[in-house]
């Protein structure tokens, strides 16, 4: 694995152990020449997904950038990032599950949207403000109105 930092190739596995429920191994690794330090996540590959865009473009499904935009939508919000990643992996395994191969970046937006209800609502809202794409405030606030999130639950 190459060094994210200096792009040495012959890096250190420090420490390996099952991570997400044992759907994942996490490996602490390091890197001997420029004492670098990253964590790698080795998961099994079920298919290989396509995200079919609203244009009709299709793009490999990138699990990161899933990733990337579910931490956006939670920065600064009391969850942990052991959390995110296992809300992450539910999204892919519910997507290898569903039997298709092309899936439209729609139903994917709805299923993580559904998940981030479930956990946080402002994360939500973030993530649905971007995702919905709302051209006028005025829309935005017709959606908070409409807002009931499933199961909500009672603050801590
Ligand atoms: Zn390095």
């Amino acid at each position: 694995m190459r060094c994210p930092f200096c792009g040495n190739v012959d890096t250190q596995v420090k420490d390996s152990r099952p991570a997400e429920d044992h759907v994942a191994i996490r490996r602490r690794r390091f890197c001997p020449a420029c004492g670098g330090r990253f964590t790698t996540y080795e998961r099994v590959q079920l298919r290989d997904l396509v995200v079919v865009k609203s244009n009709g473009r299709r793009e490999d499904f990138d699990r990161d950038k899933l990733e990337r935009s579910v931490r956006i939508s939670m920065q600064k919000r009391p969850i942990e990032p052991e959390r995110i990643d296992q809300m992450v992996s539910g999204i892919v395994r519910r997507l290898e599950s569903m039997g298709e191969t092309d899936i439209p970046s729609k139903q994917i937006g709805e299923i993580v949207m559904e998940r981030l209800a479930a956990i946080d609502t402002v994360a939500y809202v973030r993530f649905a403000s971007v995702y919905k794409n709302f051209q006028a405030t005025d829309d935005f606030e017709d959606f908070l109105a409409e807002l009931v999130p499933p199961n909500p639950k009672p603050e801590a």
